[in-house]
């Protein structure tokens, strides 16, 4: 593994030097918070600074070997150490019997590393109660305790919460960087690292996660097809469709997720704005439908589907949620 100056991080190194300042000065916070959207960085930031902070064999002053046992479990994130809190399921909730067990552990002192992490992932989950338990430790930090907390933005924080930390707000990279980041640094092919900077939407680690799992990619090419058949198909079809897609959910609210960005490629091609479109790979059926529809359709059919999205979360009957959605789908012959 690399020990480059970047911590093996692509982009973002503006976050990495002032971390690094931080550890090579004795001035660390005791509590981070790292925010940003799903597959930005945030997780991998906080390893990497646990790292810095427990690394018995630092490369350099601030920079950790990446190589030793300590770093290696931290980076798996199997060390005594480190503990992670998070919401048991994606879009479930962290509760306070968490964070309380969390202060328990806290309270005793590390077992082999100079300091004891804890790292709350999607802190956005956490529930009233658990965020104002986490106050307490905020305050009054037990000595040789670092906390990282990520979420996807302050806002769906409590103020006392951000007050408290650190904040290192992490955005997107642009297209290009992500794209280069993956052929230079991990040698992925150019043609498969330019789509996935565009899928990612400059995102580096959500980018990398669809490198590793070529099954989500055809799963994404698989719902864009249905759509594309959907378009020009009559009702019975339709209602086929949306009887299978109500059987589930989790894969119904991912079929939602490709086609809403789709759709938004569309109202971008059809309000002539510049931006890069996100499925590359579809740039022909987004400039049809751009010139077929008008960007009325395309903000209609954005509503719609995150209309679907939310009526989903209140578990209101799937299939007829499916069939009013298909149904509002254009038809283009
Ligand atoms: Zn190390």
């Amino acid at each position: 593994m690399q020990t480059d100056k970047n911590w093996g991080l692509l982009g973002h190194e503006w976050a990495v030097d002032l971390l690094r300042g931080h550890l090579s000065n004795g001035r660390t916070r005791h509590a981070y918070l790292i925010t940003g959207p799903q597959g930005i960085g945030r997780r991998t930031l906080a390893l990497r600074m646990t790292q810095g902070l427990n690394c018995p064999q630092p490369a350099a002053p601030g920079t950790p070997c990446q190589t030793c046992h300590t770093c290696q479990r931290i980076e798996r994130m199997q060390h005594p150490d480190l503990v992670i809190v998070k919401a048991e399921e994606a879009g479930g909730t962290l509760k306070v019997n968490q964070v309380r067990e969390l202060q328990r552990g806290l309270s005793l002192a590390p077992y082999e590393a100079p300091y004891k992490i804890a790292l709350l992932l999607r802190f956005e989950q956490a529930n009233p109660n658990a965020a104002n338990a986490l106050l307490k430790t905020l305050e009054e930090p037990p000595p040789q305790v670092i906390l990282f907390v990520t979420a996807q933005d302050t806002e769906t924080l409590l103020p006392t919460v951000v007050s408290r930390c650190e904040v290192i707000r992490l955005r997107p990279l642009p297209i290009d960087e992500v794209s280069q980041g993956m052929q230079t640094t991990w040698g992925i092919p150019d043609d498969e690292a330019n789509l996935l900077a565009h899928l990612s939407n400059g995102r580096p680690g959500y980018a990398y996660w669809l490198h590793q799992n070529p099954e989500a990619q055809e799963q994404r090419v698989t719902r864009l097809n249905d759509h594309h058949r959907l378009l020009s198909s009559n009702r019975v079809e339709r209602f086929n469709y949306a009887e299978t897609l109500a059987k589930d959910r989790t894969e119904f609210l991912q079929v939602l997720q490709t086609w809403l960005s789709l759709w938004r490629d569309v109202m971008l091609k059809a309000s002539g704005a510049q931006a890069p479109v996100i499925n590359l790979d579809c740039e022909n059926e987004i400039d049809r439908l751009a010139k077929t529809l008008n960007l009325d359709t395309a903000r209609q059919m954005i509503s719609s589907l995150e209309l679907t999205k939310t009526r989903l979360g209140y578990y209101t009957n799937a299939r007829l949620t499916a069939e009013v959605l298909l149904l509002n789908l254009p038809f283009i012959p």
